[in-house]
């Protein structure tokens, strides 16, 4: 009995793997798992094998799975990545990589991805892209994530397969450098505060918590905040730095990065935020660190990124969300406290956090307490990456 891969090649076909072909809306060709995020950012419609996809936010994603836990396609590095789509092109393609466990119900899920700017590799509808060029652990594919639709103009696909070999006369470009994408302290035992944009009312409060907790941490800042007098923010990172917390980029003026139009605006937000913080905080803040604004990914911010810092660059995202944008001025603040609680218990050691409202400053030294309890140890982000930049511990 001839397996079907020796048919395949027999008839000279290059397919290895149909992964979608958009027959149903409840999953792919594999029988795993596909769909849109839920929200009001992002409308997917199935028909007639095919899926439309018309985005608002570029936070909202399409994902269609490999396997619900990890697929190893460490075999199909050589290989291609094969899209068909109609309409705009002008979207990311992330494969994405599971935690080490395999497991949806920790944190973080997935562990990362990288992503390609599909523009890039499009010809007529034809999307291929070297699946060397998502730099993951290929052990752990959970699978393709279509995300960052910047366009109003929606995008229809009706095929996504792996396929051995380019159509004759076909090329790729060279891979794009893009920074990692991190959700999670690395260093064993350690667990780490990322806390960015505040309000100057909290600022000095916060300052003390933390300075009675005897920990370090990571700020990320807006550069319109240190060039705003009345704030205070240029005093308040120089402090910082002064003892010895680690201070990192948080864009210019906080858009969503991936969506800005035309695309040369990103280019702006990282040169303006890199020359403001240089000249107001001086060469100790770390500009290879950077946490987007909104957590939003795409594969322009992180060329850009990478570009604009002369390579290096790391994208932190969290794994600890205390909610405060949920909860801070609810009439139920306490539950940022739950939220820090569940993210911990499914292993969680990373947080984004900001001073923006009095109930979340009030609940910090909680958090600290929270993260105390945990057994690890609190340190700056750079050092829960053990960057051998980081200073010792
Ligand atoms: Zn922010």
């Amino acid at each position: 009995m001839l397996s079907p891969l020796f048919l395949l090649s027999l008839v000279g076909l290059s397919t290895q793997l149909v992964i979608d072909k958009f027959a149903s809306p409840d999953s792919n060709a594999l029988g795993n798992w596909h769909g849109c995020d839920e929200g009001d950012g992002i409308t997917c419609t199935f028909g007639s094998g095919k899926l439309t996809v018309k985005a608002t936010d570029t936070d909202y994603s399409f994902y269609t799975q490999l396997n619900g836990g990890c697929q190893d396609v460490t075999g199909m590095n050589s290989q291609y990545l094969h899209v068909k789509i109609s309409g705009s092109s002008d979207f990311s393609i992330a494969l994405q990589q599971n935690n080490p466990s395999c497991d949806e119900t920790l944190s973080p899920y997935p562990q990362t991805w990288d992503i390609v700017y599909a523009p890039d590799y499009t010809v007529n509808g034809d999307i291929y892209v070297p699946l060397s060029h998502f730099n993951i652990n290929k052990q752990k594919a959970v699978g393709f994530a279509f995300k960052a639709f910047r366009s109003t103009t929606a995008t229809t696909f009706s095929l996504v397969e792996i396929v051995t070999s380019l159509p004759s006369g076909r090329t790729v470009p060279a891979k794009k450098p893009t920074g990692p994408l991190i959700f999670q302290c690395t260093r064993p035992n350690s667990i780490a505060f990322g806390i960015d944009d505040g309000v100057p009312e909290l600022a000095q409060r916060t300052m003390q918590i933390i300075k009675d907790a005897g920990i370090k941490v990571t700020f990320f800042t807006v550069g319109s905040a240190l060039t705003d007098p009345e704030g205070n923010f240029t005093a308040i990172y120089k402090e910082a730095l002064d003892r010895g917390h680690q201070v990192a980029l948080h864009s210019m003026t906080h858009p969503k990065l991936e969506g800005l139009i035309p695309a040369s605006k990103i280019d702006q937000e990282f040169q303006q935020s890199l020359s403001t913080v240089q000249q107001k905080l001086g060469s100790r803040v770390s500009t290879k660190y950077f946490r987007a604004p909104y957590g939003t990914d795409g594969a322009l911010t992180r060329q850009k990124l990478e570009t604009a810092v002369g390579g290096g660059s790391r994208v932190i995202n969290w794994s600890i969300d205390i909610e405060d944008w949920l909860w801070g001025e609810s009439s139920t603040p306490e539950k940022q406290v739950e939220a820090v609680k569940r993210d911990i218990a499914r292993g969680g050691n990373l947080f984004v956090s900001h001073y923006l409202y009095p109930s979340t400053v009030e609940y910090f030294p909680e958090f600290i307490r929270l993260a105390k309890a945990t057994g690890k140890q609190i340190m700056r982000v750079d050092q829960c990456l053990e960057d051998p930049n980081a200073p010792p511990l």
